[in-house]
């Protein structure tokens, strides 16, 4: 699904990414965890293709193709998601109505119709109630008043409408109380299949219990330097980081 190599990434003149390799297979759960200002948002942009950062050397593939040419809608339409992706409020756009046209326009890429409109509503009706969001939500304007849960409950049902082959969710940790944990996990959790795969980035263990990763890097100083299973996230949260260090320094 994804392959990255050797990736070497800078913005502003000043080297973020440094080597870093991960591979994603269909069918599986990563979680990409790793000290503040380690690269992981900056790995999870240049994934999505934000035009901020310089790629001085590396590879990065999706299904065998360079995402590196294709624009950020291009990447959205071979079924890469980010979270975060729409934060802007849009008044008088409902959240339904922003969903229709996003999934209207990956189909248009394709060269397909609209999606009848009646296929469209029996899809919202099943995801929204599979995760719980009611019809009320549904119909508030785009991101405007949301609350943090509000913000998440939106991205998640985006994810979940939009079927992404690839999702990616950057946590801010920090906004994420119990409530919206549990609507990040259960998002994730319903999404899986065996023909997708999802990154979790997070700085904290806590909402891994709720998503059980396949695997778990630590993304320190640019590069991944470690790969386990489950046990790694509890694991650096017994003893933070520094112990990784440590073990790089020998
Ligand atoms: P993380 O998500 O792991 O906390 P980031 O990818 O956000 O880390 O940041 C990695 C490093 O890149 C940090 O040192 C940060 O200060 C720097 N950085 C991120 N964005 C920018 C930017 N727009 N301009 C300059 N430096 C940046
Ligand atoms: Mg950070
Ligand atoms: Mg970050």
């Amino acid at each position: 699904m994804l392959k990255i190599e050797n990736l070497q990434a800078s913005i502003d003149n000043k080297l973020i990414l440094k080597g870093l390799n991960l591979e994603v297979k269909a069918g599986e759960v990563h979680a990409i965890m790793g000290p503040n200002g380690a690269g992981k948002s900056t790995l999870a942009n240049i994934i999505a293709g934000k035009d901020d950062y310089e790629i001085s050397s590396g590879t990065i593939e999706l299904n065998g193709e360079d995402l590196s040419e294709l624009a950020p809608e291009e990447r959205a339409h071979n079924g890469v998601f980010l979270s975060f992706q729409y934060p802007v409020e849009i008044p008088g756009v409902s959240v339904t109505n922003f969903i229709k046209t996003a999934i209207n326009q990956t189909r248009k890429a394709k060269g397909l119709e609209d999606m009848p409109a009646k296929e469209m509503l029996k899809m919202i009706r099943e995801k929204s109630e599979l995760l719980e969001i009611d019809r009320k939500f549904l119909s508030r304007s785009l991101n405007e008043g949301f609350s943090g849960g509000e913000k998440k409950r939106n991205e998640i049902f985006q994810m979940a409408m939009l079927e992404p082959k690839l999702a990616i969710l950057d946590e801010t940790d920090s906004g994420l109380d119990i409530d919206a944990l549990r609507i990040v996990a259960n998002g994730v959790n319903k999404l899986k299949s065996k023909d997708n795969a999802v990154i979790v980035i997070t700085h904290y263990q806590r909402l891994l219990e709720y998503i059980v990763p396949d695997f778990v890097h630590v993304l320190y100083d640019g590069k991944i330097v470690k790969t386990g299973d489950a046990s790694l996230a509890l694991e650096l949260e017994a003893k933070g980081y520094d112990w990784i260090k440590e073990e790089l320094v020998q």
